[in-house]
């Protein structure tokens, strides 16, 4: 195998059931009165780390590890009418839904509200039972939240600008599942695309091209994918086809 594999980020993803695949939760947020909380009703992370400079990883002991939402779910993203109104939750550059189903999502996220893809409530209690979790629980996370913003400090080390109260209702609530940009591992493969058995030799006719077998496969390397895929699907296909059929 040629490292273990490795998943390009968890970047915070936005699922439902009327969309074939995720969107990306907007990384350049204007306002700040929002805040995620994992399967405990507890914040887990701090959310307005400025992630996406490192391809969703953080550095943690001196190595680049993911972002915990895979292990936290589910997990929902909590915000209040200052949120809603002044950022557009999703990114709208990429993603299947956007790039390829052109997909619009309103500015002011209206639209996905009224459709109920953006849960709604007057208060955080009400806003939990929506969201099936428990109403005093997530009340406290969200009280503890405000209180450390009129302190100016938190728990997670949130930059001071960025401790905004979620207390302007109504409120809202959306499921943050993991997204991801690529995922690669898989077996070593040569120049050509043949892959190597556990022997060291190539196995006959098997090519691999891609994430799978990445040269990259240990950590993402920005830019370098798209290259490589390329690259190696060309390689492959050309060593496929100077075969001789089977009969
Ligand atoms: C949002 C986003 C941004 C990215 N940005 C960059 C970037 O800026 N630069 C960069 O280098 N890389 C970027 N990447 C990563 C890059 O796009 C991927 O690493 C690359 O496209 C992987 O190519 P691939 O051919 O290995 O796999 P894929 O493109 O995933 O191709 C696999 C294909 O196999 C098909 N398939 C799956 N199962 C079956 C089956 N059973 N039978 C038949 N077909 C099947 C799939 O439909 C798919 O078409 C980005 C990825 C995403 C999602």
């Amino acid at each position: 195998m040629r490292n273990s594999g490795q998943s390009g980020g968890i970047w915070p993803g936005i699922l439902h059931p009327d969309v074939k695949t995720v969107f990306m939760r907007n990384f350049f947020m204007q306002t700040f009165s929002w805040l995620e909380i994992c399967a405990d009703n507890q914040r887990f992370y701090n959310e307005t780390a400025e992630l996406q400079l490192t391809h969703y990883k953080e550095k943690k002991h001196g190595f680049f590890t993911d972002t915990p939402h895979i292990n936290a779910q589910p997990v929902h993203m909590i915000f209040d009418e200052v949120t809603r109104e002044n950022n557009c939750l999703v990114v709208k550059a990429f993603t299947w839904n956007i790039a390829t189903e052109e997909f619009e999502w309103s500015d002011d996220n209206s639209v996905e509200v009224e459709k109920g893809w953006i849960l709604k409530a007057n208060t955080i209690a009400e806003l939990a039972v929506k969201m099936g979790r428990d109403p005093v629980a997530v009340e406290a996370t969200v009280a503890k939240y405000n209180a450390d913003c009129a302190r100016g400090e938190d728990e997670f080390g949130r930059h001071p600008v960025t401790l905004q109260p979620i207390n302007q209702g109504p409120f809202y609530a959306l499921k943050i599942v993991p997204a991801v940009v690529c995922t690669s591992g898989g077996g070593k493969r040569n120049m050509e695309g043949e892959v190597f058995s556990t022997s060291g030799t190539t196995i006959p006719r098997l090519y691999e091209a891609g994430e799978c077998g990445s040269m990259f496969s240990h950590l993402y390397q920005n830019g370098c994918y798209l290259t490589e895929a390329m690259i190696s699907g060309r390689a492959a296909a050309k060593s496929a086809l100077a075969q001789k059929a089977w009969d």
